[in-house]
């Protein structure tokens, strides 16, 4: 199923999960996998060299999520792939039925600070896979608080459209805990003609650390309500998750409220307080 057509139907709900790396076994995540499926997620994508590192069992990781009758899409970069690999790999992924990518500049390996492949952004990547495989269903990230790397939301968003205009069929948001940012963005997106499909991204708070090493690596904000939960119970481990879980399940019915075009749980691969989250969201 192309990820395009889920929306004139309704929200879509979808899953992030990460691949183990080439050395490490796979159960874990199959373990996982078996129990998101449970929530009948309308897609779950599997990320690609996230932060830099070898893009590890990908491929694997896909091919399970169909053998669970699930629609996967694949995140796949620009980082040191020259056009005749990109053509190959996405071809790759075409034999294997896959309707669904995710086409991104990527994050540098550490000492990087260019792609070293033939394409410098993702602009670029998603107009050559669209002319190579137009059957393919392309999304695109957007950043509701900008870029770490741009100047300015304007700009940012300038760049946005062009994705639109190479070929992105929805944009999917990296995490933005503030609610009335992503609002901004929403109405600053469409006057500047970028008319796709917005799924939110949603990083369910649960560990103080990860939170903060994630927002402050995206470069985006933490609101005063996350940053009382941050001091009232930041040293204690199970108070914060209970606090945070809640915290999540809020911000959900903000965003469903807004009426988003869908929502994306980043699972980190655990699946246990998740389950809470999405029923007491009432996601499922
Ligand atoms: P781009 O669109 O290329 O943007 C990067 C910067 O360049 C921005 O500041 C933008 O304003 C600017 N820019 C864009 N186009 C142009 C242009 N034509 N000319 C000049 N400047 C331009 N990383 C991974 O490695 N693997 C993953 O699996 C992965 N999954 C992700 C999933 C989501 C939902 C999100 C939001 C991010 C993900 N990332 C992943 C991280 C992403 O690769 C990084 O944030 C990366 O720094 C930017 O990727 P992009 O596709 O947005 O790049």
């Amino acid at each position: 199923m192309k990820i395009s057509s889920i929306f004139s139907e309704k929200m879509s709900f979808s899953f992030e999960v990460f691949p183990p790396k080439t050395d490490q076994p796979l159960e874990p995540l199959l373990e996982t996998l078996d129990e998101l499926c449970a929530f009948k997620p309308d897609f779950i994508s599997c990320t690609y060299g996230a932060g830099g590192t070898n893009k590890g069992r990908n491929k694997e990781v896909c091919a399970a999520i169909a053998d669970r009758a699930m629609t996967p899409m694949t995140h796949f970069t620009c980082i040191g792939n020259s056009k005749e690999d990109v053509e190959r790999y996405i071809g790759e992924y075409v034999e294997m039925g896959m309707e669904n990518v995710l086409a991104l500049r990527g994050d540098f390996p550490e000492g990087w600070s260019e792609t070293h492949g033939d394409f410098h952004h993702a602009d670029q990547l998603i107009g050559f896979i669209k002319e190579k495989y137009p059957e393919l269903c392309i999304g695109a990230a957007c950043y509701p608080e900008k870029h770490i790397q741009a100047s300015s939301l304007e700009k940012d968003i300038a760049h946005l459209r062009s994705k639109q205009d190479n070929g992105a069929e929805f944009l999917m948001s990296q995490i933005c805990h503030d609610v009335d940012a992503y609002q901004l963005f929403h109405d600053k997106l469409r006057k500047a003609g970028v008319k796709i499909p917005i799924i939110v991204g949603v990083m369910p708070v649960l560990f103080k650390d990860g939170l903060i090493r994630m927002t402050l690596s995206n470069g985006c904000s933490i609101p005063k309500e996350l940053a009382e939960i941050i001091g009232k119970y930041g040293d204690n481990p199970a108070d914060f998750k209970k606090a945070g879980k809640e915290y999540t399940v809020n911000q959900i019915y903000k965003f469903i409220n807004l009426g988003i075009d869908g929502i994306h749980i980043y699972s980190l691969n655990k699946y246990k307080d998740l389950a809470d989250v999405i029923r007491a969201a009432g996601l499922r």
